[in-house]
């Protein structure tokens, strides 16, 4: 019976170490500042706003919602980035998704400064991971690592199977781990379509899923003692359920992360994290 990954737990450890370098930059007069750009109203962003504002007022980081009108157009949004990245008093920079059909994200978000880019997402970010020298990481990509990190687990020579091959969380994942020395495999749906997710989950040392669909993965694939970070956010009934079988699974597992309650509150954290390695680089502290 496996153990479960306790992600509160791991979270608030990070989020003492923030607050304290929190309190450390305060002591020399930086304040590090949040800014949160939204366009149009979209009630999941409204939740996950009030929620950022939150976090960040309980540690101590300055927090700001710069709101949008629905009918602005590229040009007017990156403008408007072009302008926070040059207000010297704002440290981080997040720009809140969905953004109306019409407007190319991943262009918007390579103008959002990489030293601001508290989420990861600027191509020069991206690319340091690529260079193993990962700074402003995507979130939940480093919350992974953090959780694979607090099993002590060495990852040198095991077999990781990464399942989902997103920019932000797949991809990202993967190039972290390989820089470990773990022999990684990414699947995605045309490892699905080919018949062979099955083949490729059951040898996983280390399994990280990143899909987005209940129970994709049977518990009875899971390999005798492996470690499960199941990423997946579904919602089925009144309930939230990850891309794991759980129950099952747990049974297999020697380690697994329960949704909600493990990948979560970890991004969460890691998101306080960045925010205040950002301020401290653009600070030189
Ligand atoms: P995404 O961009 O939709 O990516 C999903 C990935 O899964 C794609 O690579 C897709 O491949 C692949 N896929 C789809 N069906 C598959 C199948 N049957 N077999 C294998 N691979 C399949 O999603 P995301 O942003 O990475 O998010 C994934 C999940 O994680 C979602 O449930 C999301 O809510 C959750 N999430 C949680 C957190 C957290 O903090 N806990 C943070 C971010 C995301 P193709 O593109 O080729 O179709």
């Amino acid at each position: 019976m496996g153990e479960i990954i306790n992600g509160k737990e791991i979270a608030a450890k990070i989020k003492e170490k923030v607050k304290a370098d929190v309190e450390s930059l305060k002591s020399k007069g930086i304040i590090p500042k949040l800014v949160a750009v939204s366009v149009g109203e979209n009630p999941a962003s409204a939740v996950y706003i009030q929620q950022q504002k939150k976090n960040c007022e309980k540690i101590g980081i300055m927090y700001e919602l710069k709101q949008l009108s629905e009918n602005t157009d590229e040009q007017k949004l990156i403008s408007f980035i072009e302008q926070l990245n040059s207000d010297e008093e704002i440290t981080g920079i997040i720009l809140q998704l969905p953004l109306p059909s019409g407007i190319d994200v991943r262009n918007v978000q390579s103008k959002i400064s990489p030293l601001k880019d508290v989420e990861g997402v600027n191509p020069a970010n991206m690319g340091w991971i690529v260079y193993g020298r990962p700074f402003l990481a995507p979130c939940t990509a480093l919350a992974v690592k953090e959780i694979i990190d607090s099993t002590g687990v060495d990852l040198y020579g095991k077999e990781v199977v990464m399942v989902g091959h997103s920019d932000i969380v797949g991809k990202p994942v993967a190039l972290l781990l390989v820089d470990k020395f773990a022999t990684t495999c990414i699947c995605h749906i045309g490892t699905s379509d080919a018949g062979m997710l099955e083949t490729h989950v059951r040898r996983a040392d280390i399994l990280i899923v990143a899909v987005g669909k209940a129970n994709l993965i049977p518990g009875e694939w899971i390999k005798e003692g492996a470690i499960v970070i199941d990423v997946g956010i579904n919602r089925v009934g009144d309930k939230i359920v990850g891309d794991v079988e759980f129950e099952k699974a747990k049974e297999k597992a020697s380690l697994i992360t329960p949704v909600p309650g493990g990948v979560g509150p970890v991004t969460t954290a890691i998101l306080l994290r960045n925010t205040v390695e950002a301020a401290k680089r653009l600070k030189g502290e």
